[in-house]
């Protein structure tokens, strides 16, 4: 009468809800499957990931085994892998936290098939968000398009039944009696020494005590990039090495604007969930279909200078700089550069969500094709195609002095503020480039770009 609980994004044994339930009554066993289709090692954003997820792997077999057993690493398609090793090891059903991608759900769906095909029954539940698409919808039991009338039902939800955790002390199957061919997880050659984001849980609770101590001051400090103003939790959210439980009783500890802002950012991460898993469309077009009729008239050449950081723009620059050598961004950095790469530059937004995946150690699908989707003005957003960030404002705005751009644009260094900003001109910053383009110039050229695709039907804002 075994149990496995094949673990997913949640790799933690505390607040695990598919864990909580596989464990009450019997033996547990505990799986996690290295799938080919999902693990790239080919980017840079790739194998930090791969880094993240192996250190945290690695942690958590350490933590198994002092309960006398051991994590069962397997390599392959979970559909081939998972049922014949349960079969190995005689359990009778896998237990699981649901995710919500196109892709996640068609594999899931197919291993329960194959699962079932061999007798054996699948046990799923909710676990990555706070709540799921069906427990959010309107009056109508739509689901919501705008981020607003989410939030605020989703803060009614919680009111009425709160945040469940979800803990037990499992009888674990002893290390022993583990049948299968494992992956040896000391093998697997991994660099964590440059990891921007230290891995495992323990580090993720660590930060999130740190946090605790700065979360009054977020409502203000989360805007400028210069300072650690915010969680840098992100990893730990995507591989779940914390639980979005504890960032939500975290916040209710607190009654101040800082946890108030950070709750609700809480909530685009469900928000974005609830809008992959019930538009997959997000997966292979805009959200927006209008949009679609948008030709993108940029110039190629371009995407290099932004991904390169070479446009002449110090903040887009020190973004994508800093985005290139760490692998993970600043929330008001991403939005500035989405909206330079689609209003700016005018190319296709998926080229800048193809590169983020490509970077960031903390790639979500959900959260990085709804940020990508928000700025690019194909998305959720509420504001229509006239919200064009201006780079310099924002620079000026959110990196005062230009501590950030100085510390990732080495041409700047010298330059002060508030020339930093633009340093075109009079100002000399030898081996700076020159701006790629015209801001003015572009954003005329986005606004008529969006108006043109605009169906006739729908009059002006
Ligand atoms: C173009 C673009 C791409 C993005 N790509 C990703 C991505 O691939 N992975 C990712 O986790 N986030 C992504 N985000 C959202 C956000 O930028 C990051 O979650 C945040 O910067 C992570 O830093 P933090 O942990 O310090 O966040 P905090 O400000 O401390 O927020 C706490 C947590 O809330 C969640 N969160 C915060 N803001 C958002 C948001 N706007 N949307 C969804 N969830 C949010 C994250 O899980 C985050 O860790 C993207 C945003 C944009 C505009």
């Amino acid at each position: 009468m075994k149990r496995i609980i094949w673990l997913r994004r949640d790799l933690r044994l505390v607040d695990n809800t598919a864990l909580a339930e596989a464990a009450n009554g019997a033996p547990v066993l505990a799986v996690y499957i290295l799938d080919p289709a999902i693990i790239d090692r080919g980017s840079p954003g790739g194998r930090r990931r791969y880094a993240f997820l192996v250190a945290s792997l690695r942690e958590l077999d350490q933590e198994l085994a002092r309960f006398g057993t051991r994590l069962a690493v397997l390599h392959g398609d979970p559909v081939q892998v998972l049922p014949r090793f349960a079969k190995d090891n005689g359990a009778t059903a896998v237990y699981w936290n649901r995710d919500y991608t196109p892709f996640a759900k068609r594999r899931d769906r197919n291993v329960a098939r194959a699962l079932a095909a061999q007798g054996m029954h699948t046990v799923t539940f909710k676990d990555q968000v706070v709540f799921e698409s069906h427990e959010i919808v309107s009056r109508q039991g739509t689901p919501y398009r705008v981020f607003t009338p989410f939030a605020r039902a989703w803060r009614a939800a919680l009111d009425r039944i709160g945040v469940q955790g979800a803990d037990v002390r499992p009888r674990w199957v002893p290390a022993a009696d583990i049948r299968g061919r494992l992956v040896d997880l000391a093998t697997l050659p991994i660099r964590t020494d440059e990891l921007f984001i230290r891995p495992g849980r323990a580090a993720g609770l660590a930060s999130l005590d740190g946090f605790a101590e700065r979360i009054n001051q977020y409502g203000h400090a989360r805007d400028f990039p210069a300072i650690a103003g915010t969680s840098r939790l992100s990893p730990h959210l995507k591989f779940g090495t914390v639980s979005i439980r504890e960032c939500v009783d975290l916040a209710l500890q607190f009654d101040n604007d800082g946890a108030e802002s950070w709750l609700n950012e809480l909530i685009w991460r469900d928000f974005y969930h609830m809008i992959v898993d019930r538009f997959p469309r997000v997966a292979v077009g805009n959200f927006q279909p209008d949009t679609e009729r948008i030709d993108w008239p940029g110039d190629p050449a371009h995407l290099e200078c932004w991904q390169q950081g070479q446009t002449g723009f110090p903040i887009i620059d020190a973004a994508m700089r800093h985005l290139a050598r760490t692998g993970w961004l600043h929330n008001r950095l991403r939005m500035v550069v989405a909206s330079f790469l689609a209003k700016d530059l005018l190319l296709d937004w998926r080229h800048g969500e193809d590169w983020f995946r490509r970077q960031l150690i903390d790639y979500d699908f959900a959260a990085n094709n709804g940020g990508w989707q928000w700025a690019a003005s194909t998305g959720v957003d509420a504001q229509p195609y006239f919200r064009v960030f201006n780079p310099v404002r924002q620079s000026q705005r959110f990196d005062p002095d230009g501590a950030f751009i100085r510390a990732n644009v080495v041409e700047l260094t010298d330059v002060p503020a508030p020339a930093i900003h633009w340093p075109h001109g009079r100002i000399r910053a030898p081996g700076y480039p020159a701006p790629i383009v015209d801001h003015a110039e572009q954003r005329e050229r986005a606004v008529q770009l969006f108006r043109a695709a605009r169906p006739a039907s729908q009059p002006p804002r």
